[in-house]
């Protein structure tokens, strides 16, 4: 697999001195509890764990902040982290094989908080009450980020998922704390994104899926300017078939973005970078599991009463043929209705191509090609899984992120 050299421009947590410093360390908890509030999938809190884990080792007094679900300002106890305390202090005793005290303090500010923010000793753990429990959190709150930033000296941010928000805990906290810094998951998805936006090895494909054209835009227009070859599939391709003059029968068609699609294909031929749209499709009269298919060709065209639903089998093999000669591989968004099994076909073999390809970076952001690249028991053989959807996405689209903004320089 290939490595990567150190880009980072901001603070890392191991540029920091931790050894008895309190510790105000932004994470993402944000995971799905049961009805009677349990932790039913973990990942997220697995994912910042080596973070927690270095911090602690260091001689940390660590005090964890996070948001869970939309609260929208009010306390709501279906939306408490207490439950997260309780499976973050299983995890904790599981990796440093002792028994490990996770305090959980029911406010996120206030003198309750601060009081056992300042008993804390070395090696231990806090974990505040839900941030989005006060409204002031999302409106990123001057005096609530001072409130926050009372808590402790250092501040780490290890959420990427949030880093595209300024918010008080994203953003705002670290105008009234000692050094901001990336934890080691946000160091790596900014290493790995940051290499392949600005210093990536060549050839650079990109694969772009999903619905909307209109949601990629901008991650399009700006990849254009970086990548040898651009592989669109998804319903968005429709969008961008049809703008060439293709039938595409009743295919999702974003009508008011052709002549958007119409000039960002004329943007990649002045660029000359290859952007390929599927050659063949798998279309059906309706999206359902017992759905009769067929594949059709596009040069062919699709009738009316048809929609495209995935790419078809020589699109798979033309986009694979671009996925094996790549250095550098950014997928974002599935190649078709992925989520019912005759439409999942493409999204799978791509994500078996790029997976194939060991000898190139990969990096998958998204939901849907995540979730895709984990269905097919593939993502140890991606070199980057991006923990933030919506983060990863404006990344590409080239914005600064606020809450990479935020960390102090290097
Ligand atoms: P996005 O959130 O934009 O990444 O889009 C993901 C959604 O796009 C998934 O739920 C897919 O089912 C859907 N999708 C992908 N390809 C198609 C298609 N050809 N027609 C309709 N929906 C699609």
């Amino acid at each position: 697999m290939a490595t990567l050299e150190k880009t980072m421009a901001k603070l890392s947590i191991q540029d920091l001195h931790l050894e008895g410093h309190r510790v105000f360390m932004r994470v993402d908890f944000n995971v799905p509890l049961t009805e009677d509030g349990r932790v039913s999938d973990d990942t997220r809190i697995r994912e910042t764990l080596p973070t927690i884990v270095y911090a602690l080792r260091k001689g940390a007094r660590l005090i964890l902040a996070s948001h869970l679900g939309r609260p929208k300002g009010k306390f709501n106890a279906k939306m408490s982290l207490k439950p997260v305390a309780e499976r973050l202090r299983m995890l904790l005793d599981e990796k440093l094989g002792r028994s490990c005290n996770v305090g959980f303090a029911p406010d996120c500010i206030g003198l309750g908080a601060e009081e056992m923010a300042h008993k804390l000793e070395k090696g231990q753990t806090l974990l505040l009450e839900n941030l989005r429990f006060h409204a002031e959190e999302e409106a990123n709150d001057e005096d609530f980020s001072r409130k926050l930033a009372a808590l402790a000296d250092l501040y780490v941010n290890d959420a990427f998922g949030s880093a595209h928000r300024a918010h008080a805990s994203t953003a705002g906290i670290t105008k009234f704390i000692g050094k901001s810094a990336a934890g080691l998951l946000m160091q790596k998805e900014l290493e790995y994104l940051g290499k392949a936006t600005t210093n990536p090895e060549k050839p650079f494909v990109a694969i772009i899926g999903g619905a909307k054209v209109s949601d990629k835009i901008d991650v399009i227009r700006n990849l254009l300017t970086k990548v040898n070859a651009l592989l669109i599939g998804g319903a968005m391709a429709y969008t961008f078939l049809k703008a060439q003059g293709a039938r595409v029968g009743k295919s999702l068609v974003e009508e008011d973005k052709l002549e958007l699609a119409k000039s960002l294909l004329q943007d990649a031929q002045s660029k000359n970078v290859r952007l390929l749209l599927p050659s063949d499709n798998v279309v059906a009269e309706k999206i359902d599991a017992s759905a009769k298919t067929q594949i059709i060709k596009t040069e062919q065209g699709i009738p009316d009463y048809l929609m495209g639903l995935d790419i078809g089998p020589e699109a798979i093999e033309a986009f694979s043929r671009e996925i094996v000669g790549a250095k550098t591989i950014v997928w974002n968004g599935p190649m078709g209705v992925f989520e019912v099994a005759p439409f999942a076909r493409g999204t799978m073999k791509i994500a078996e191509a790029i997976a194939a390809n060991s000898g190139a970076t990969s990096i998958v952001g998204g939901g849907d090609s995540v979730a895709a690249v984990h269905q097919s028991g593939l993502a140890d053989k991606i070199t980057h899984i991006s923990t933030g959807g919506g983060a990863s996405l404006e990344f590409l689209e080239g914005k600064k992120l606020p809450g990479v903004e935020a960390l102090t320089d290097k």
